[in-house]
C-alpha cells in the first residue's frame, strides 16, 4: 500500500472478472494495487456470475477440455459471428493468450469442472467453471486480498482527472465517497446497456419493456467517462445480444435462468395473438438468441410461447412455472389474448406440424410470456495490443487502460460465441494489470 499521500501504481475501476485478472496480475508483477466495486460486497462480481463456461485455445487435451481447439479455429468461428470490421490481429493475441488461461485461473484458485462427471455438456472449445461464475469470483477475490489487492465495495468512479504527472484522480461516490489518485488507472467497468436511460437513447422506448440479464451496475457511466477524456469508440450502440426471456423475470439480473428454450416446441403468437414466426425454425442451442431480437419487434414487444403436456415434458426445467388452463380459451383468458384469434392460431400452427415437430394436442395446455433480455451491446472503447486506451485524435493514453467488456467491441462487432465474454475479460484483463504495472514501475 503506498504512503497516505502516494499515488497507487494501479487503480482498477470495477470488480468483475476483468478487474480482477487485471489487479491480481498487477499486483503479482509488484505493483501497489487498488480495486473498487460499484456493487456492494454481497453482489460483487458483475456479469460473470450468470456466467458457466469460458472459451479456450488448446493444442492437446486436458482433463478439463477433452479433445483439440485451435487458435486458428478459434479465429475462424469468431470471423464467422462478427461483423468485418473486428480488429484481427488484436483477436489474434488475445487469442492465443487464451491457451494458458485455465492454468492461470486454477493457479488462481479457480476449480474446473470434469466433463466425464456431472451434466456439463461435451466442449472441447469451452471449459466449466465448478460451481459456476460466483465461484470462479469468490476464488479470485480471495487471491486478490491473499496477495494485498485493496477492495472497496459501494465505490463507484464517477469523475476521472489527469494529473500533472500523467496520472490520474478519480473521484469516487458512494460508500466510500473519495479521490483516489494513481499512475495507472485500468478501467474494467463492463459495457454500457444496463442504464434505462442509456438503452432508451439508444434502442427507442421499446427498450423500456427489455430486461436485463445482467447486473445493474454495469451501466456504462465509467465508459462515457472514458469518452470525456478523449477516448474513441468502436462498435454500435444499436447492435446487442439480445434472447428470448421470461415476461415476469426481474428487470435486472435475472441471469441464465429466465432463458426460454423451449420455443422449438411449441407455438409463439404475439399480443394480438397472430403467430410470430422466424424464417428459419431452428432447433439448435442458440435459437434463442435469433427470437430475442424477433420479439423486441413484436407489438409491445412482448411474445408467449404455447406449449402442451408432451412439449412441455421435452422442455428444460425453467426457473419460473408454465402458467397452465384446461382448456386454450382458458389460457388465452388468463394471458390477456383473444381467445378465437388464439385457436386459430394453435389450428394453423398443427395443420403445418409433422414427423419430429409434434402438435400440440393437449389439454392442458401451458404457457410462458416471453420479452427480450439483453445480455451485452456490441459497444465499447477502442484500445491497443496493451489494452491502452486509444484515443479519437488519434495515439493511445500511456497511463489508461481499458480491459474485458468495455473494449469487447473490438473482437465482436456482432453475434456471440459461447464461452467469449469471460475469456476476454479474463485475457484482456491480465493484459492490462500487466502493463499498467509495467508502466507504473517505469
Ligand atoms: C446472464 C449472462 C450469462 C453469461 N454467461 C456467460 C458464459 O457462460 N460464458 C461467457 O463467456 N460469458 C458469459 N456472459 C458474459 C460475461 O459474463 C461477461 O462478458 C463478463 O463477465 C464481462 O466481465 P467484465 O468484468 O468485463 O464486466 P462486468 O461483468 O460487467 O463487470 C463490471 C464490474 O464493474 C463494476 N462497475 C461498473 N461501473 C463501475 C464504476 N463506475 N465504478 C466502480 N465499479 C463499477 C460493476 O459493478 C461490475 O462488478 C454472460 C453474461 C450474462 C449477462
Amino acid at each position: 500500500m503506498p504512503a497516505t499521500a502516494d499515488p497507487w501504481d494501479v487503480l482498477v475501476i470495477g470488480g468483475g472478472l476483468a478487474g480482477l485478472c487485471a489487479a491480481i496480475s498487477a499486483r503479482k508483477l509488484g505493483a501497489s494495487v487498488r480495486l473498487i466495486e460499484s456493487a456492494p460486497s454481497e453482489s460483487r462480481g458483475g456479469n460473470a456470475r450468470h456466467a458457466r463456461n469460458f472459451r479456450a485455445a488448446h493444442g492437446a487435451p486436458a482433463w478439463h477440455s477433452p479433445g483439440v481447439y485451435t487458435a486458428d479455429e478459434f479465429l475462424s468461428e469468431l470471423r464467422k459471428a462478427s461483423a468485418p470490421q473486428f480488429d484481427e490481429g488484436l483477436a489474434q493475441e488475445l487469442i492465443a493468450d487464451t491457451t494458458g488461461l485455465a492454468s492461470w485461473l486454477m493457479d488462481c484458485g479457480v476449480r474446473l469442472q470434469d466433463p466425464r462427471v456431472g451434466v456439463v455438456p461435451f466442449s472441447r472449445r469451452t471449459a466449466f467453471l465448478l460451481g459456476g461464475g460466483k465461484a470462479m469470483l469468490n476464488a479470485l477475490y480471495q487471491t486478490a486480498a491473499g496477495i494485498g489487492v485493496v477492495v472497496g465495495y459501494g465505490a463507484e468512479a464517477v469523475g476521472l482527472a489527469d494529473r500533472p504527472d500523467g496520472g490520474w484522480s478519480v473521484e469516487v461516490a458512494g460508500a466510500e465517497r473519495q479521490r483516489i489518485a494513481a499512475r495507472c488507472v485500468v478501467v474494467a467497468a463492463g459495457g454500457p446497456g444496463a442504464d434505462p436511460e442509456w438503452l432508451r437513447a439508444h434502442f427507442g422506448p421499446a427498450a423500456d419493456g427489455y430486461s436485463i440479464r445482467g447486473c445493474a451496475y454495469s451501466n456504462g457511466h465509467a465508459m462515457q467517462m472514458l469518452i470525456e477524456a478523449g477516448a474513441r469508440t468502436v462498435g454500435d450502440p444499436t447492435t446487442c445480444h439480445i434472447v428470448a426471456v421470461d415476461a415476469r423475470g426481474p428487470r435486472f439480473d435475472g441471469g441464465i435462468v429466465t432463458r426460454i428454450t423451449a420455443i422449438p416446441y411449441g407455438l409463439v403468437v404475439d399480443r394480438d395473438a397472430a403467430r410470430v414466426d422466424i424464417e428459419s425454425h431452428d432447433v439448435g442451442r442458440t435459437h434463442y438468441a435469433r427470437w430475442g431480437p424477433r420479439i423486441a419487434r413484436c407489438p409491445g414487444g412482448v411474445a408467449f410461447l404455447i406449449l402442451d403436456a408432451g412439449a412441455l415434458e421435452r422442455a428444460a426445467p425453467t426457473a419460473l412455472p408454465a402458467i397452465s388452463a384446461d382448456t386454450i380459451a382458458a389460457l388465452a383468458g388468463t394471458l390477456g389474448l383473444d381467445a378465437d384469434a388464439l385457436a386459430r392460431a394453435l389450428e394453423a400452427f398443427n395443420a403445418e406440424r409433422s414427423g419430429r415437430r409434434h402438435p400440440l394436442s393437449g389439454p392442458p395446455f401451458f404457457a410462458f410470456p416471453m420479452r427480450p433480455g439483453l445480455t451485452f451491446v456490441h459497444y465499447g472503447v477502442a484500445v491497443d495490443e496493451r489494452m491502452r486506451v486509444r484515443r479519437r485524435d488519434g495515439g493511445t493514453v500511456a497511463t489508461l487502460f481499458a480491459a474485458g467488456m468495455i473494449m469487447a467491441a473490438n473482437i465482436l462487432r456482432s453475434g456471440y460465441l459461447a464461452g467469449l465474454g469471460l475469456a476476454l475479460a479474463a485475457v484482456s484483463g491480465r493484459r492490462a494489470g500487466e502493463a499498467a504495472a509495467r508502466h507504473a514501475a517505469g
